[in-house]
């Protein structure tokens, strides 16, 4: 997660001490790794991370606070067989979710690196949901649950960012990286002029 995070901000995805990256370590009972709020994500220390129960309480240390957005970490979790949870905000995830926000859905196709998420060929459409963003932490879970879909290990949220998982930190690293190329493509693509 530290790499991740690193490589992440690196690229300008975790911006302002934004964005969150989780882990499950458990099930029973839920135990996750989480990503301090308020921190640079590009200097990350061990000593930074937060261990969560189920119910996004700190474990061994109440004087310490999980993320308010952990809480939506834990709705995917709850829906899905996500190992691993990673948001980050960029400029093309925010671009791309106010272009196609009226469809409801970001539409990848023909792309060669479609093939980068989990079960897909060159022949898929993938379609990305896109969801309301809100400030009440609730709201948003709920929202993020609600556009949880079987095409793809992610939602968007308008004007907000992407949150996207995988089976293990590799493949949810691997998501973020290939939605991320796929959505600042269809975006470039969208502003070039006509008959290009
Ligand atoms: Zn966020």
């Amino acid at each position: 997660m530290i790499a991740s995070a690193s490589f992440f901000a690196q690229r300008g995805w975790l911006l302002g001490t934004c964005g969150n990256l989780s882990i499950k370590l458990a099930d029973h009972p839920v135990r996750l790794l989480s990503t301090p709020s308020g921190k640079d994500k590009s200097r990350l220390q061990e000593e930074d991370f937060l261990l969560v129960d189920g119910q996004g309480q700190v474990v061994g240390d109440p004087s310490r606070q999980a993320s308010a957005e952990l809480g939506v970490h834990q709705g995917i979790y709850a829906r899905t067989s996500a190992g691993a949870v990673y948001h980050v905000h960029s400029i093309f995830n925010n671009l791309a979710s106010h272009r196609w926000r009226s469809q409801g859905r970001v539409r990848f196709a023909g792309i060669e690196m479609i093939k980068g998420l989990a079960g897909k060929t060159l022949d898929d459409v993938v379609h990305l949901p896109i969801v309301d963003n809100s400030d009440n932490m609730d709201q948003l879970a709920a929202n993020v649950a609600a556009g949880i879909s079987p095409e793809v290990d992610a939602v968007l949220v308008y004007q907000h960012g992407v949150y996207s998982w995988g089976r293990n930190p590799d493949e949810a690293r691997r998501h973020v990286e290939i939605l991320e190329f796929l959505l600042e493509y269809v975006v470039r693509l969208e502003s070039l002029p006509t008959g290009c």
